[in-house]
């Protein structure tokens, strides 16, 4: 185990967080099952090695499944509201490690501190959400067209859920997941991205020890770790009914496939194209904040970063001048600094996926004119800091069209009315997060009406990025179509089941069809 950064309190946060000299550690209790591979996670703050952890072999997958299966038996039985009780519990720990966990969200994953812990918050508002939805897991009630019959319908738990998460929201998209799925009463078995396996063992540790406290079996929460191969034991293991995946398109279509081959369920959260519409109504001054916030949040690599402004041709001039000299203020280095507005990217891969997208627009004849570039020298050891650019480019350049997880914003200009700049929007296979900056009533309802916008999200006056977790969360096309977080998502991770009770002395049949004996 190599040294790691003493700095911004990052050995205390791993101490604090039981991560702290893991070398080849999996996780506490039951779930420390793996004999794998070793995968080294790095920071791409600083380059430092920050700890190796095992991957999960097919037999070790194979015990995780038999602690998860035998723990759905117990907590199926649970009254959902006392469920409710243990994720109130889950989600006050989270609060007690707020700090720490937001701490290597940041160091593991490169986002900023302020952001890691943003992270955190959502998923401690998710546990309050969840809590109060232990209460209200309601069916409907239905009159029967038979005379002393009673119809209504339950929801029941699915079983084990399996998450697959991405790197770029390393621990919330595992609490949207598991804080509703607990209420539910299913048990979770959760593969984090290889890219931060440190985050899922921190997650995992907090909840274990909830789950300890209260004499419940640990196999509520099972931790997995490796790559696609230990994700493939997942998609393909027909004791798992529900599927719930985030990350790439590519991804998406592989695991829907595998998932539906067995005729199970998946919830897909896939990747975004996302742009923000400018019209001569716009407010410069918000446009400028939500625009650059957007494009340069988590360096670019958040499922609703915004990668497409498209500007109204009056507008064009004052608000590319506006947002080249927004980019002219922007701090990029360690994300833990809490002077830096960009970290890094995730690693070297992703640096050469931003420089490629950088070559590519130019070839498509597309105008760069905040130049990018990948930085080097003191604070920048990592190599994975690069600048953020911007492009004057064309919709239907392929690299416009295509998600690259980088902080590069493409101008695209439109003229006529609000309909034109909706036809560029939708003109891209991703559905996930839009936006429109009007003060003009008519363009912001043409925007949500049923000729608008055809992503999941759709904001008025606010950018394309974040978003808040009472809402259901996801988007169309190839976002996967999805839903997760608030509203009524936790139907997703139940199964109906309609009861009709007869409460005669016969049996009389629906339809009214005669069957005498
Ligand atoms: P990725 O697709 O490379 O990996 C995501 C996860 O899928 C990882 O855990 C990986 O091991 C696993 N995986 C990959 N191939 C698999 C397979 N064949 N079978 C099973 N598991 C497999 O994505 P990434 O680079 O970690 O994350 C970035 C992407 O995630 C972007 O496209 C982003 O838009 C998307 N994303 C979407 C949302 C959303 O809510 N829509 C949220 C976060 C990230």
């Amino acid at each position: 185990m190599e040294a790691i950064a003493t700095d911004f309190g990052i050995e205390k946060a791993l101490k604090q967080l039981g991560v702290k000299d893991i070398n080849e550690g999996t996780s506490t209790g039951s779930n420390n099952f793996s004999n794998g591979d070793i995968i080294e996670s790095y920071s791409p703050v600083d380059g430092k090695l920050i700890g190796k952890v095992k991957t999960t072999t097919q037999a070790d997958y194979d015990k995780v499944m038999d602690a998860a299966t035998k723990a759905f038996k117990t907590w199926r039985t649970m009254p959902a509201p006392q469920r409710g009780e243990i994720v109130r519990q889950f989600g006050e720990k989270l609060r007690e490690k707020k700090e720490a966990l937001g701490k290597l969200v940041s160091y593991e994953m490169g986002k900023s501190y302020q952001e890691g812990l943003g992270e955190v918050q959502e998923m401690i508002d998710i546990c309050d959400f969840a809590v109060g939805l232990s209460r209200q897991l309601h069916g409907l009630t239905m009159h029967s067209e038979r005379p002393g019959h009673r119809m209504y319908e339950q929801y029941h738990p699915l079983g084990v859920v399996g998450i697959i998460s991405a790197f770029n929201f390393p621990v919330a998209v595992w609490s949207w997941n598991t804080a509703l799925a607990w209420i539910c009463g299913d048990v979770c078995v959760w593969k984090p991205s290889e890219k931060t396996p440190m985050c899922g063992i921190a997650c995992q540790n907090i909840a274990a020890e909830v789950f300890a406290a209260n004499n419940l079996p640990e196999g509520i929460s099972c931790l997995i770790n490796g790559d696609y191969r230990v994700g493939e034991m997942m998609t393909k293991d027909t004791r798992i009914p529900l599927v719930s995946a985030t990350g790439s398109t590519r991804m998406g279509k592989i695991v829907a496939k595998e998932v539906a081959g067995r005729l199970g369920k998946s919830l897909l959260e896939l990747g975004g194209n996302n742009a923000i519409i400018v019209t001569p109504d716009a407010d410069v001054k918000m446009t400028v904040i939500g625009a650059v916030f957007g494009a340069v949040g988590t360096a670019g690599q958040r499922c609703t970063s915004t990668r497409r402004l498209i500007i109204h041709e009056s507008m064009y001039d004052t608000v590319k001048n506006a947002v080249v000299d927004a980019y002219k203020q922007l701090r990029i280095g360690n994300p833990l600094d809490e002077k830096n507005h960009v970290g890094p990217l995730i690693d070297k891969d992703a640096v050469k996926m931003y420089q490629n997208a950088l070559t590519q627009v130019v070839e498509e004849g597309g105008n760069v004119i905040v130049e990018g570039g990948v930085l080097s020298g003191e604070g920048y050891e990592s190599g994975c800091y690069v600048k953020p650019a911007i492009a004057e480019a064309k919709p239907e350049f392929k690299i416009v069209q295509h998600e690259t997880f980088a902080p590069v914003l493409y101008l695209l200009k439109y003229s006529g009315d609000v309909h034109n700049a909706l036809e560029i929007q939708n003109g891209v296979a991703q559905g996930l997060s839009s936006a429109i900056m009007t003060n003009n009533l008519r363009e912001a309802e043409a925007f949500l009406s049923v000729q608008g916008s055809d992503c999941g999200i759709a904001n008025v006056n606010i950018g394309t990025s974040g978003a808040e977790i009472g809402g259901a969360f996801g988007g169309e096309k190839e976002t996967g179509g999805g839903r997760e977080s608030g509203s009524d998502a936790w139907k997703v991770y139940m199964r109906r089941q309609t009861n009709t009770i007869n409460y005669t002395t016969s049996l009389p049949l629906a339809q009214g069809i005669k069957f005498d004996l």
